[in-house]
């Protein structure tokens, strides 16, 4: 099983940077990079300063669509009193069969100035949250950057999760290095083509892998407390796709050869046809997972050596 630290004895990373004020110059770093936006894998080149946008139509400021104690994320997040969810609006991932449609394609939700986005910190901290979990963040790193020291100053104290499709930029992530403290990535395809066909990513893949080992160099195999919360660290989330078209077997192997096979990771059941899947469109994926789907992915995660996998879902392999 993996390493454990005390709560007590647990300081999030942000603090030891905003004391030294390395945060305020990643603040500032990070807003000066809007002005010519690479700040994640597509390279837009567009000036967000100016309120301008490109694939993810987010300008100056982020849009948040909901904030709220999450309990249906993994037990090490959601504990008692929930994970404290703060959902941004709009993505720079185009997934045809994206579970939260209304949000990421039209955007559903409201601006928030980085006051109000530390204010929500501090209301899901109040409500007794476990951590901050920023979901949908690749787009608004500096948007997030910009509000943390707000409401570090206002007390905040909780392990920040940065819940993400890895298709994030380097350079967002040396802007996030000792901020974020468990990284939550979803490596959703293997394979360029079906990243191209169903997320409108080719390089995807690519650019997946080449963030997800920076986030584990960063912040190590998840550490828990000794109530079983997260701590730190990086939670790998896999979504299992009808038909194979995720690249189970050679994502599970990868994990554990490039990661190791104390890479913590939550191999997901819960697709369902959403989005613009059809009985017109996107056939192959019109349909849940089948449960031999699942017990193959299971056992794929197995087979590559990995022993840390979340479970609830491992319990349910045959
Ligand atoms: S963050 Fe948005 S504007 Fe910037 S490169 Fe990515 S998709 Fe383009």
């Amino acid at each position: 099983m993996g390493a454990s630290l005390k709560r007590d004895q647990f300081e999030p990373a942000y603090l030891r940077l905003h004391r030294s004020g390395e945060l305020a110059r990643r603040v500032k770093e990070a807003l000066e990079a809007l002005a010519d936006c690479t700040l994640c894998p597509r390279d837009c080149h567009v000036d967000r300063l100016a309120d301008r946008f490109a694939v993810c139509k987010t300008g100056r400021y982020a849009v948040v669509g909901s904030h709220f104690p999450h309990f249906g994320e993994e037990d090490c997040l959601r504990g008692w009193n929930g994970s404290g969810t703060i959902f941004f609006s709009w993505c720079n991932l185009r997934c045809v069969f994206c579970q939260n449609y209304d949000i990421s394609w039209e955007g559903a939700g409201r601006g928030a100035r980085p006051e109000e986005l530390a204010a929500m910190m501090l209301r899901l901290q109040a409500q007794g949250c476990h951590n901050i979990n920023f979901v949908t963040p690749e787009h608004v790193v500096p948007q997030i950057l910009e509000a943390l020291p707000l409401a570090i100053e206002a007390g905040l104290r909780l392990p920040l999760v940065y819940n993400t499709s890895a298709y994030d930029s380097l350079h967002s992530l040396e802007l996030l290095d000792g901020v974020v403290d468990i990284y939550m990535p979803d490596f959703k395809f293997w394979d360029a083509e079906m990243a191209r066909h169903y997320s409108k990513a080719p390089n995807y893949p690519e650019a997946a892998r080449r963030a997800i080992k920076t986030m584990h160099r960063q912040v190590g195999d998840l550490v828990m407390d000794e109530n079983g919360l997260a701590l730190r660290g990086l939670l790998l989330r896999h979504l299992v796709m009808p038909g194979g078209i995720a690249g189970t077997r050679e994502i599970m192997d990868w994990v554990a050869r490039e990661l190791g096979p104390d890479t913590y990771v939550n191999v997901m059941a819960q697709y369902y046809p959403a989005g613009k899947v059809s009985n017109r469109e996107y056939v192959v994926i019109n349909r849940g997972i089948a449960g031999d789907e699942l017990r193959d992915a299971l056992r794929a995660a197995r087979a590559a050596g990995l022993r840390r996998l979340d479970t609830r879902q491992a319990a349910r392999v045959v």
